[in-house]
């Protein structure tokens, strides 16, 4: 891991960024790495934004017990100032260096030049997951990268990003970074469970409507759904189908799939932006081909964030396998699901233990349509 400490190369300098999500590490590991060249007896210098005094103005605050002496900074001036009294340091430490802005890229430059050794820890994304700078700036200088993963609090995989959380919900993206009153907090999140809502997005909520077989019923569960929940709120239906539908003789009712994926793309986009729900029936299996390779599955999960799955099967004897293959299909997607609706028709119900033992199986609550 540690850089060689070859005496023809040492009088060079370089510069070490330590970067990743919040919880990932950071500052443990440039704490690690200061405390060796400590232990060698070199002389290091070590700065901490003030804004970040969570622990009292000496110390760099890390997430775990370690901490080292620092010097509490709230500018790259007052770094230069400090600088001129430790000019012989061999070593200079920088955390949380995106607090610092552009001048520490100057900074750093300079003293690399005069042969330091510089290591920083700094958050590579905003809470937005954009750049923060000025830390990309210094990763694209720098002599190594160390990009750390923390653990995604959903689902236990590398997290990517920082989530920002105001009383509990996912911050929008232009909320104040100050929120007087409000309970903030943050968390590690992977790219699928970090979530950045948009206030001109929250306008059109996404239901796609998918059957576990043919003729589930999901025009009908569909015309419930607006009864009863969406009174008074302007809708739209669109009907997706694979490219496989379009061989068939009677695709009476449905017109036909004449449209591209981009155009496709389109009219979804248009139809949020117009409506308060839109509501995306499938017809045919979610593994078909909508063009190309490219799956109705695929295209669903493009809307993974700011859609909901309604799962509509057909109450009758023998669901149990159909309905859980659907739902570990979408589930492995990684897509939300708020219910399963059971259809009432003419076929002998299945037993109610049966729809329970899915509920238990899958968590999804269920209810009937007739
Ligand atoms: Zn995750």
């Amino acid at each position: 891991m540690e850089f060689q400490i070859n005496k023809n190369i040492v009088s060079m300098g370089s510069l070490e960024v330590i970067t990743g999500s919040m919880f990932s590490g950071k500052s443990e590991e440039l704490i690690r790495r200061l405390r060796r060249a400590k232990y060698a007896k070199q002389k290091i210098v070590v700065f901490s934004p003030s804004i970040d005094n969570r622990y009292g103005e000496k110390g760099i605050y890390s997430h775990g017990k370690e901490s080292l002496e620092a010097y509490s900074v709230n500018s790259v001036n007052q770094m230069e100032e400090i600088m001129t009294e430790n000019i012989d340091a061999q070593v200079i430490g920088i955390d949380e260096v995106q607090f610092l802005g552009e001048d520490v890229v100057r900074f750093c430059k300079k003293y690399v030049e005069y042969g330091k050794r510089i290591i920083v820890a700094g958050l590579d994304l905003s809470f937005r997951a954009e750049p923060y700078h000025p830390v990309p700036e210094l990763m694209s200088i720098s002599d190594r990268v160390d990009k750390l993963n923390a653990i995604c609090t959903v689902c236990g995989k590398p997290a990517y990003a920082s989530q920002r959380l105001i009383n509990g919900e996912p911050a929008y993206y232009d909320d104040p970074l100050v929120m007087v009153g409000a309970s903030e907090n943050y968390e590690a999140r992977c790219r699928r469970h970090h979530i950045v809502k948009h206030k001109e997005e929250e306008k059109g909520k996404i239901l796609f409507v998918i059957g576990t077989e043919i003729d589930a019923g999901k025009k009908e569960v569909e015309e419930n759904y607006r009864e009863k929940f969406l009174k008074g709120k302007k809708c739209e239906t669109l009907i997706i189908k694979s490219r496989i539908n379009e061989f068939e003789e009677n695709a009476s009712e449905v017109s036909k799939n004449d449209f591209s994926l981009v155009d496709l793309r389109n009219k979804v986009g248009k139809a949020i932006s117009e409506n308060d729900c839109v509501f995306i029936r499938i017809i045919g299996g979610l593994l078909l081909p909508l063009e190309g390779y490219y799956s109705i599955l695929d295209f669903i999960c493009e809307y993974r964030k700011k859609s909901e799955i309604v799962i509509v099967a057909k109450n009758k004897k023998g669901l149990l396998n159909q309905v859980l293959l659907t739902v570990d299909l979408l589930k492995k997607s990684d897509l939300n699901i708020g219910k399963i609706i059971y259809k009432n028709g003419n076929d002998e119900k299945e037993h109610e233990e049966v729809l329970e033992e899915i509920k238990d199986i899958t968590h999804l609550e269920y209810e009937f349509v007739n």
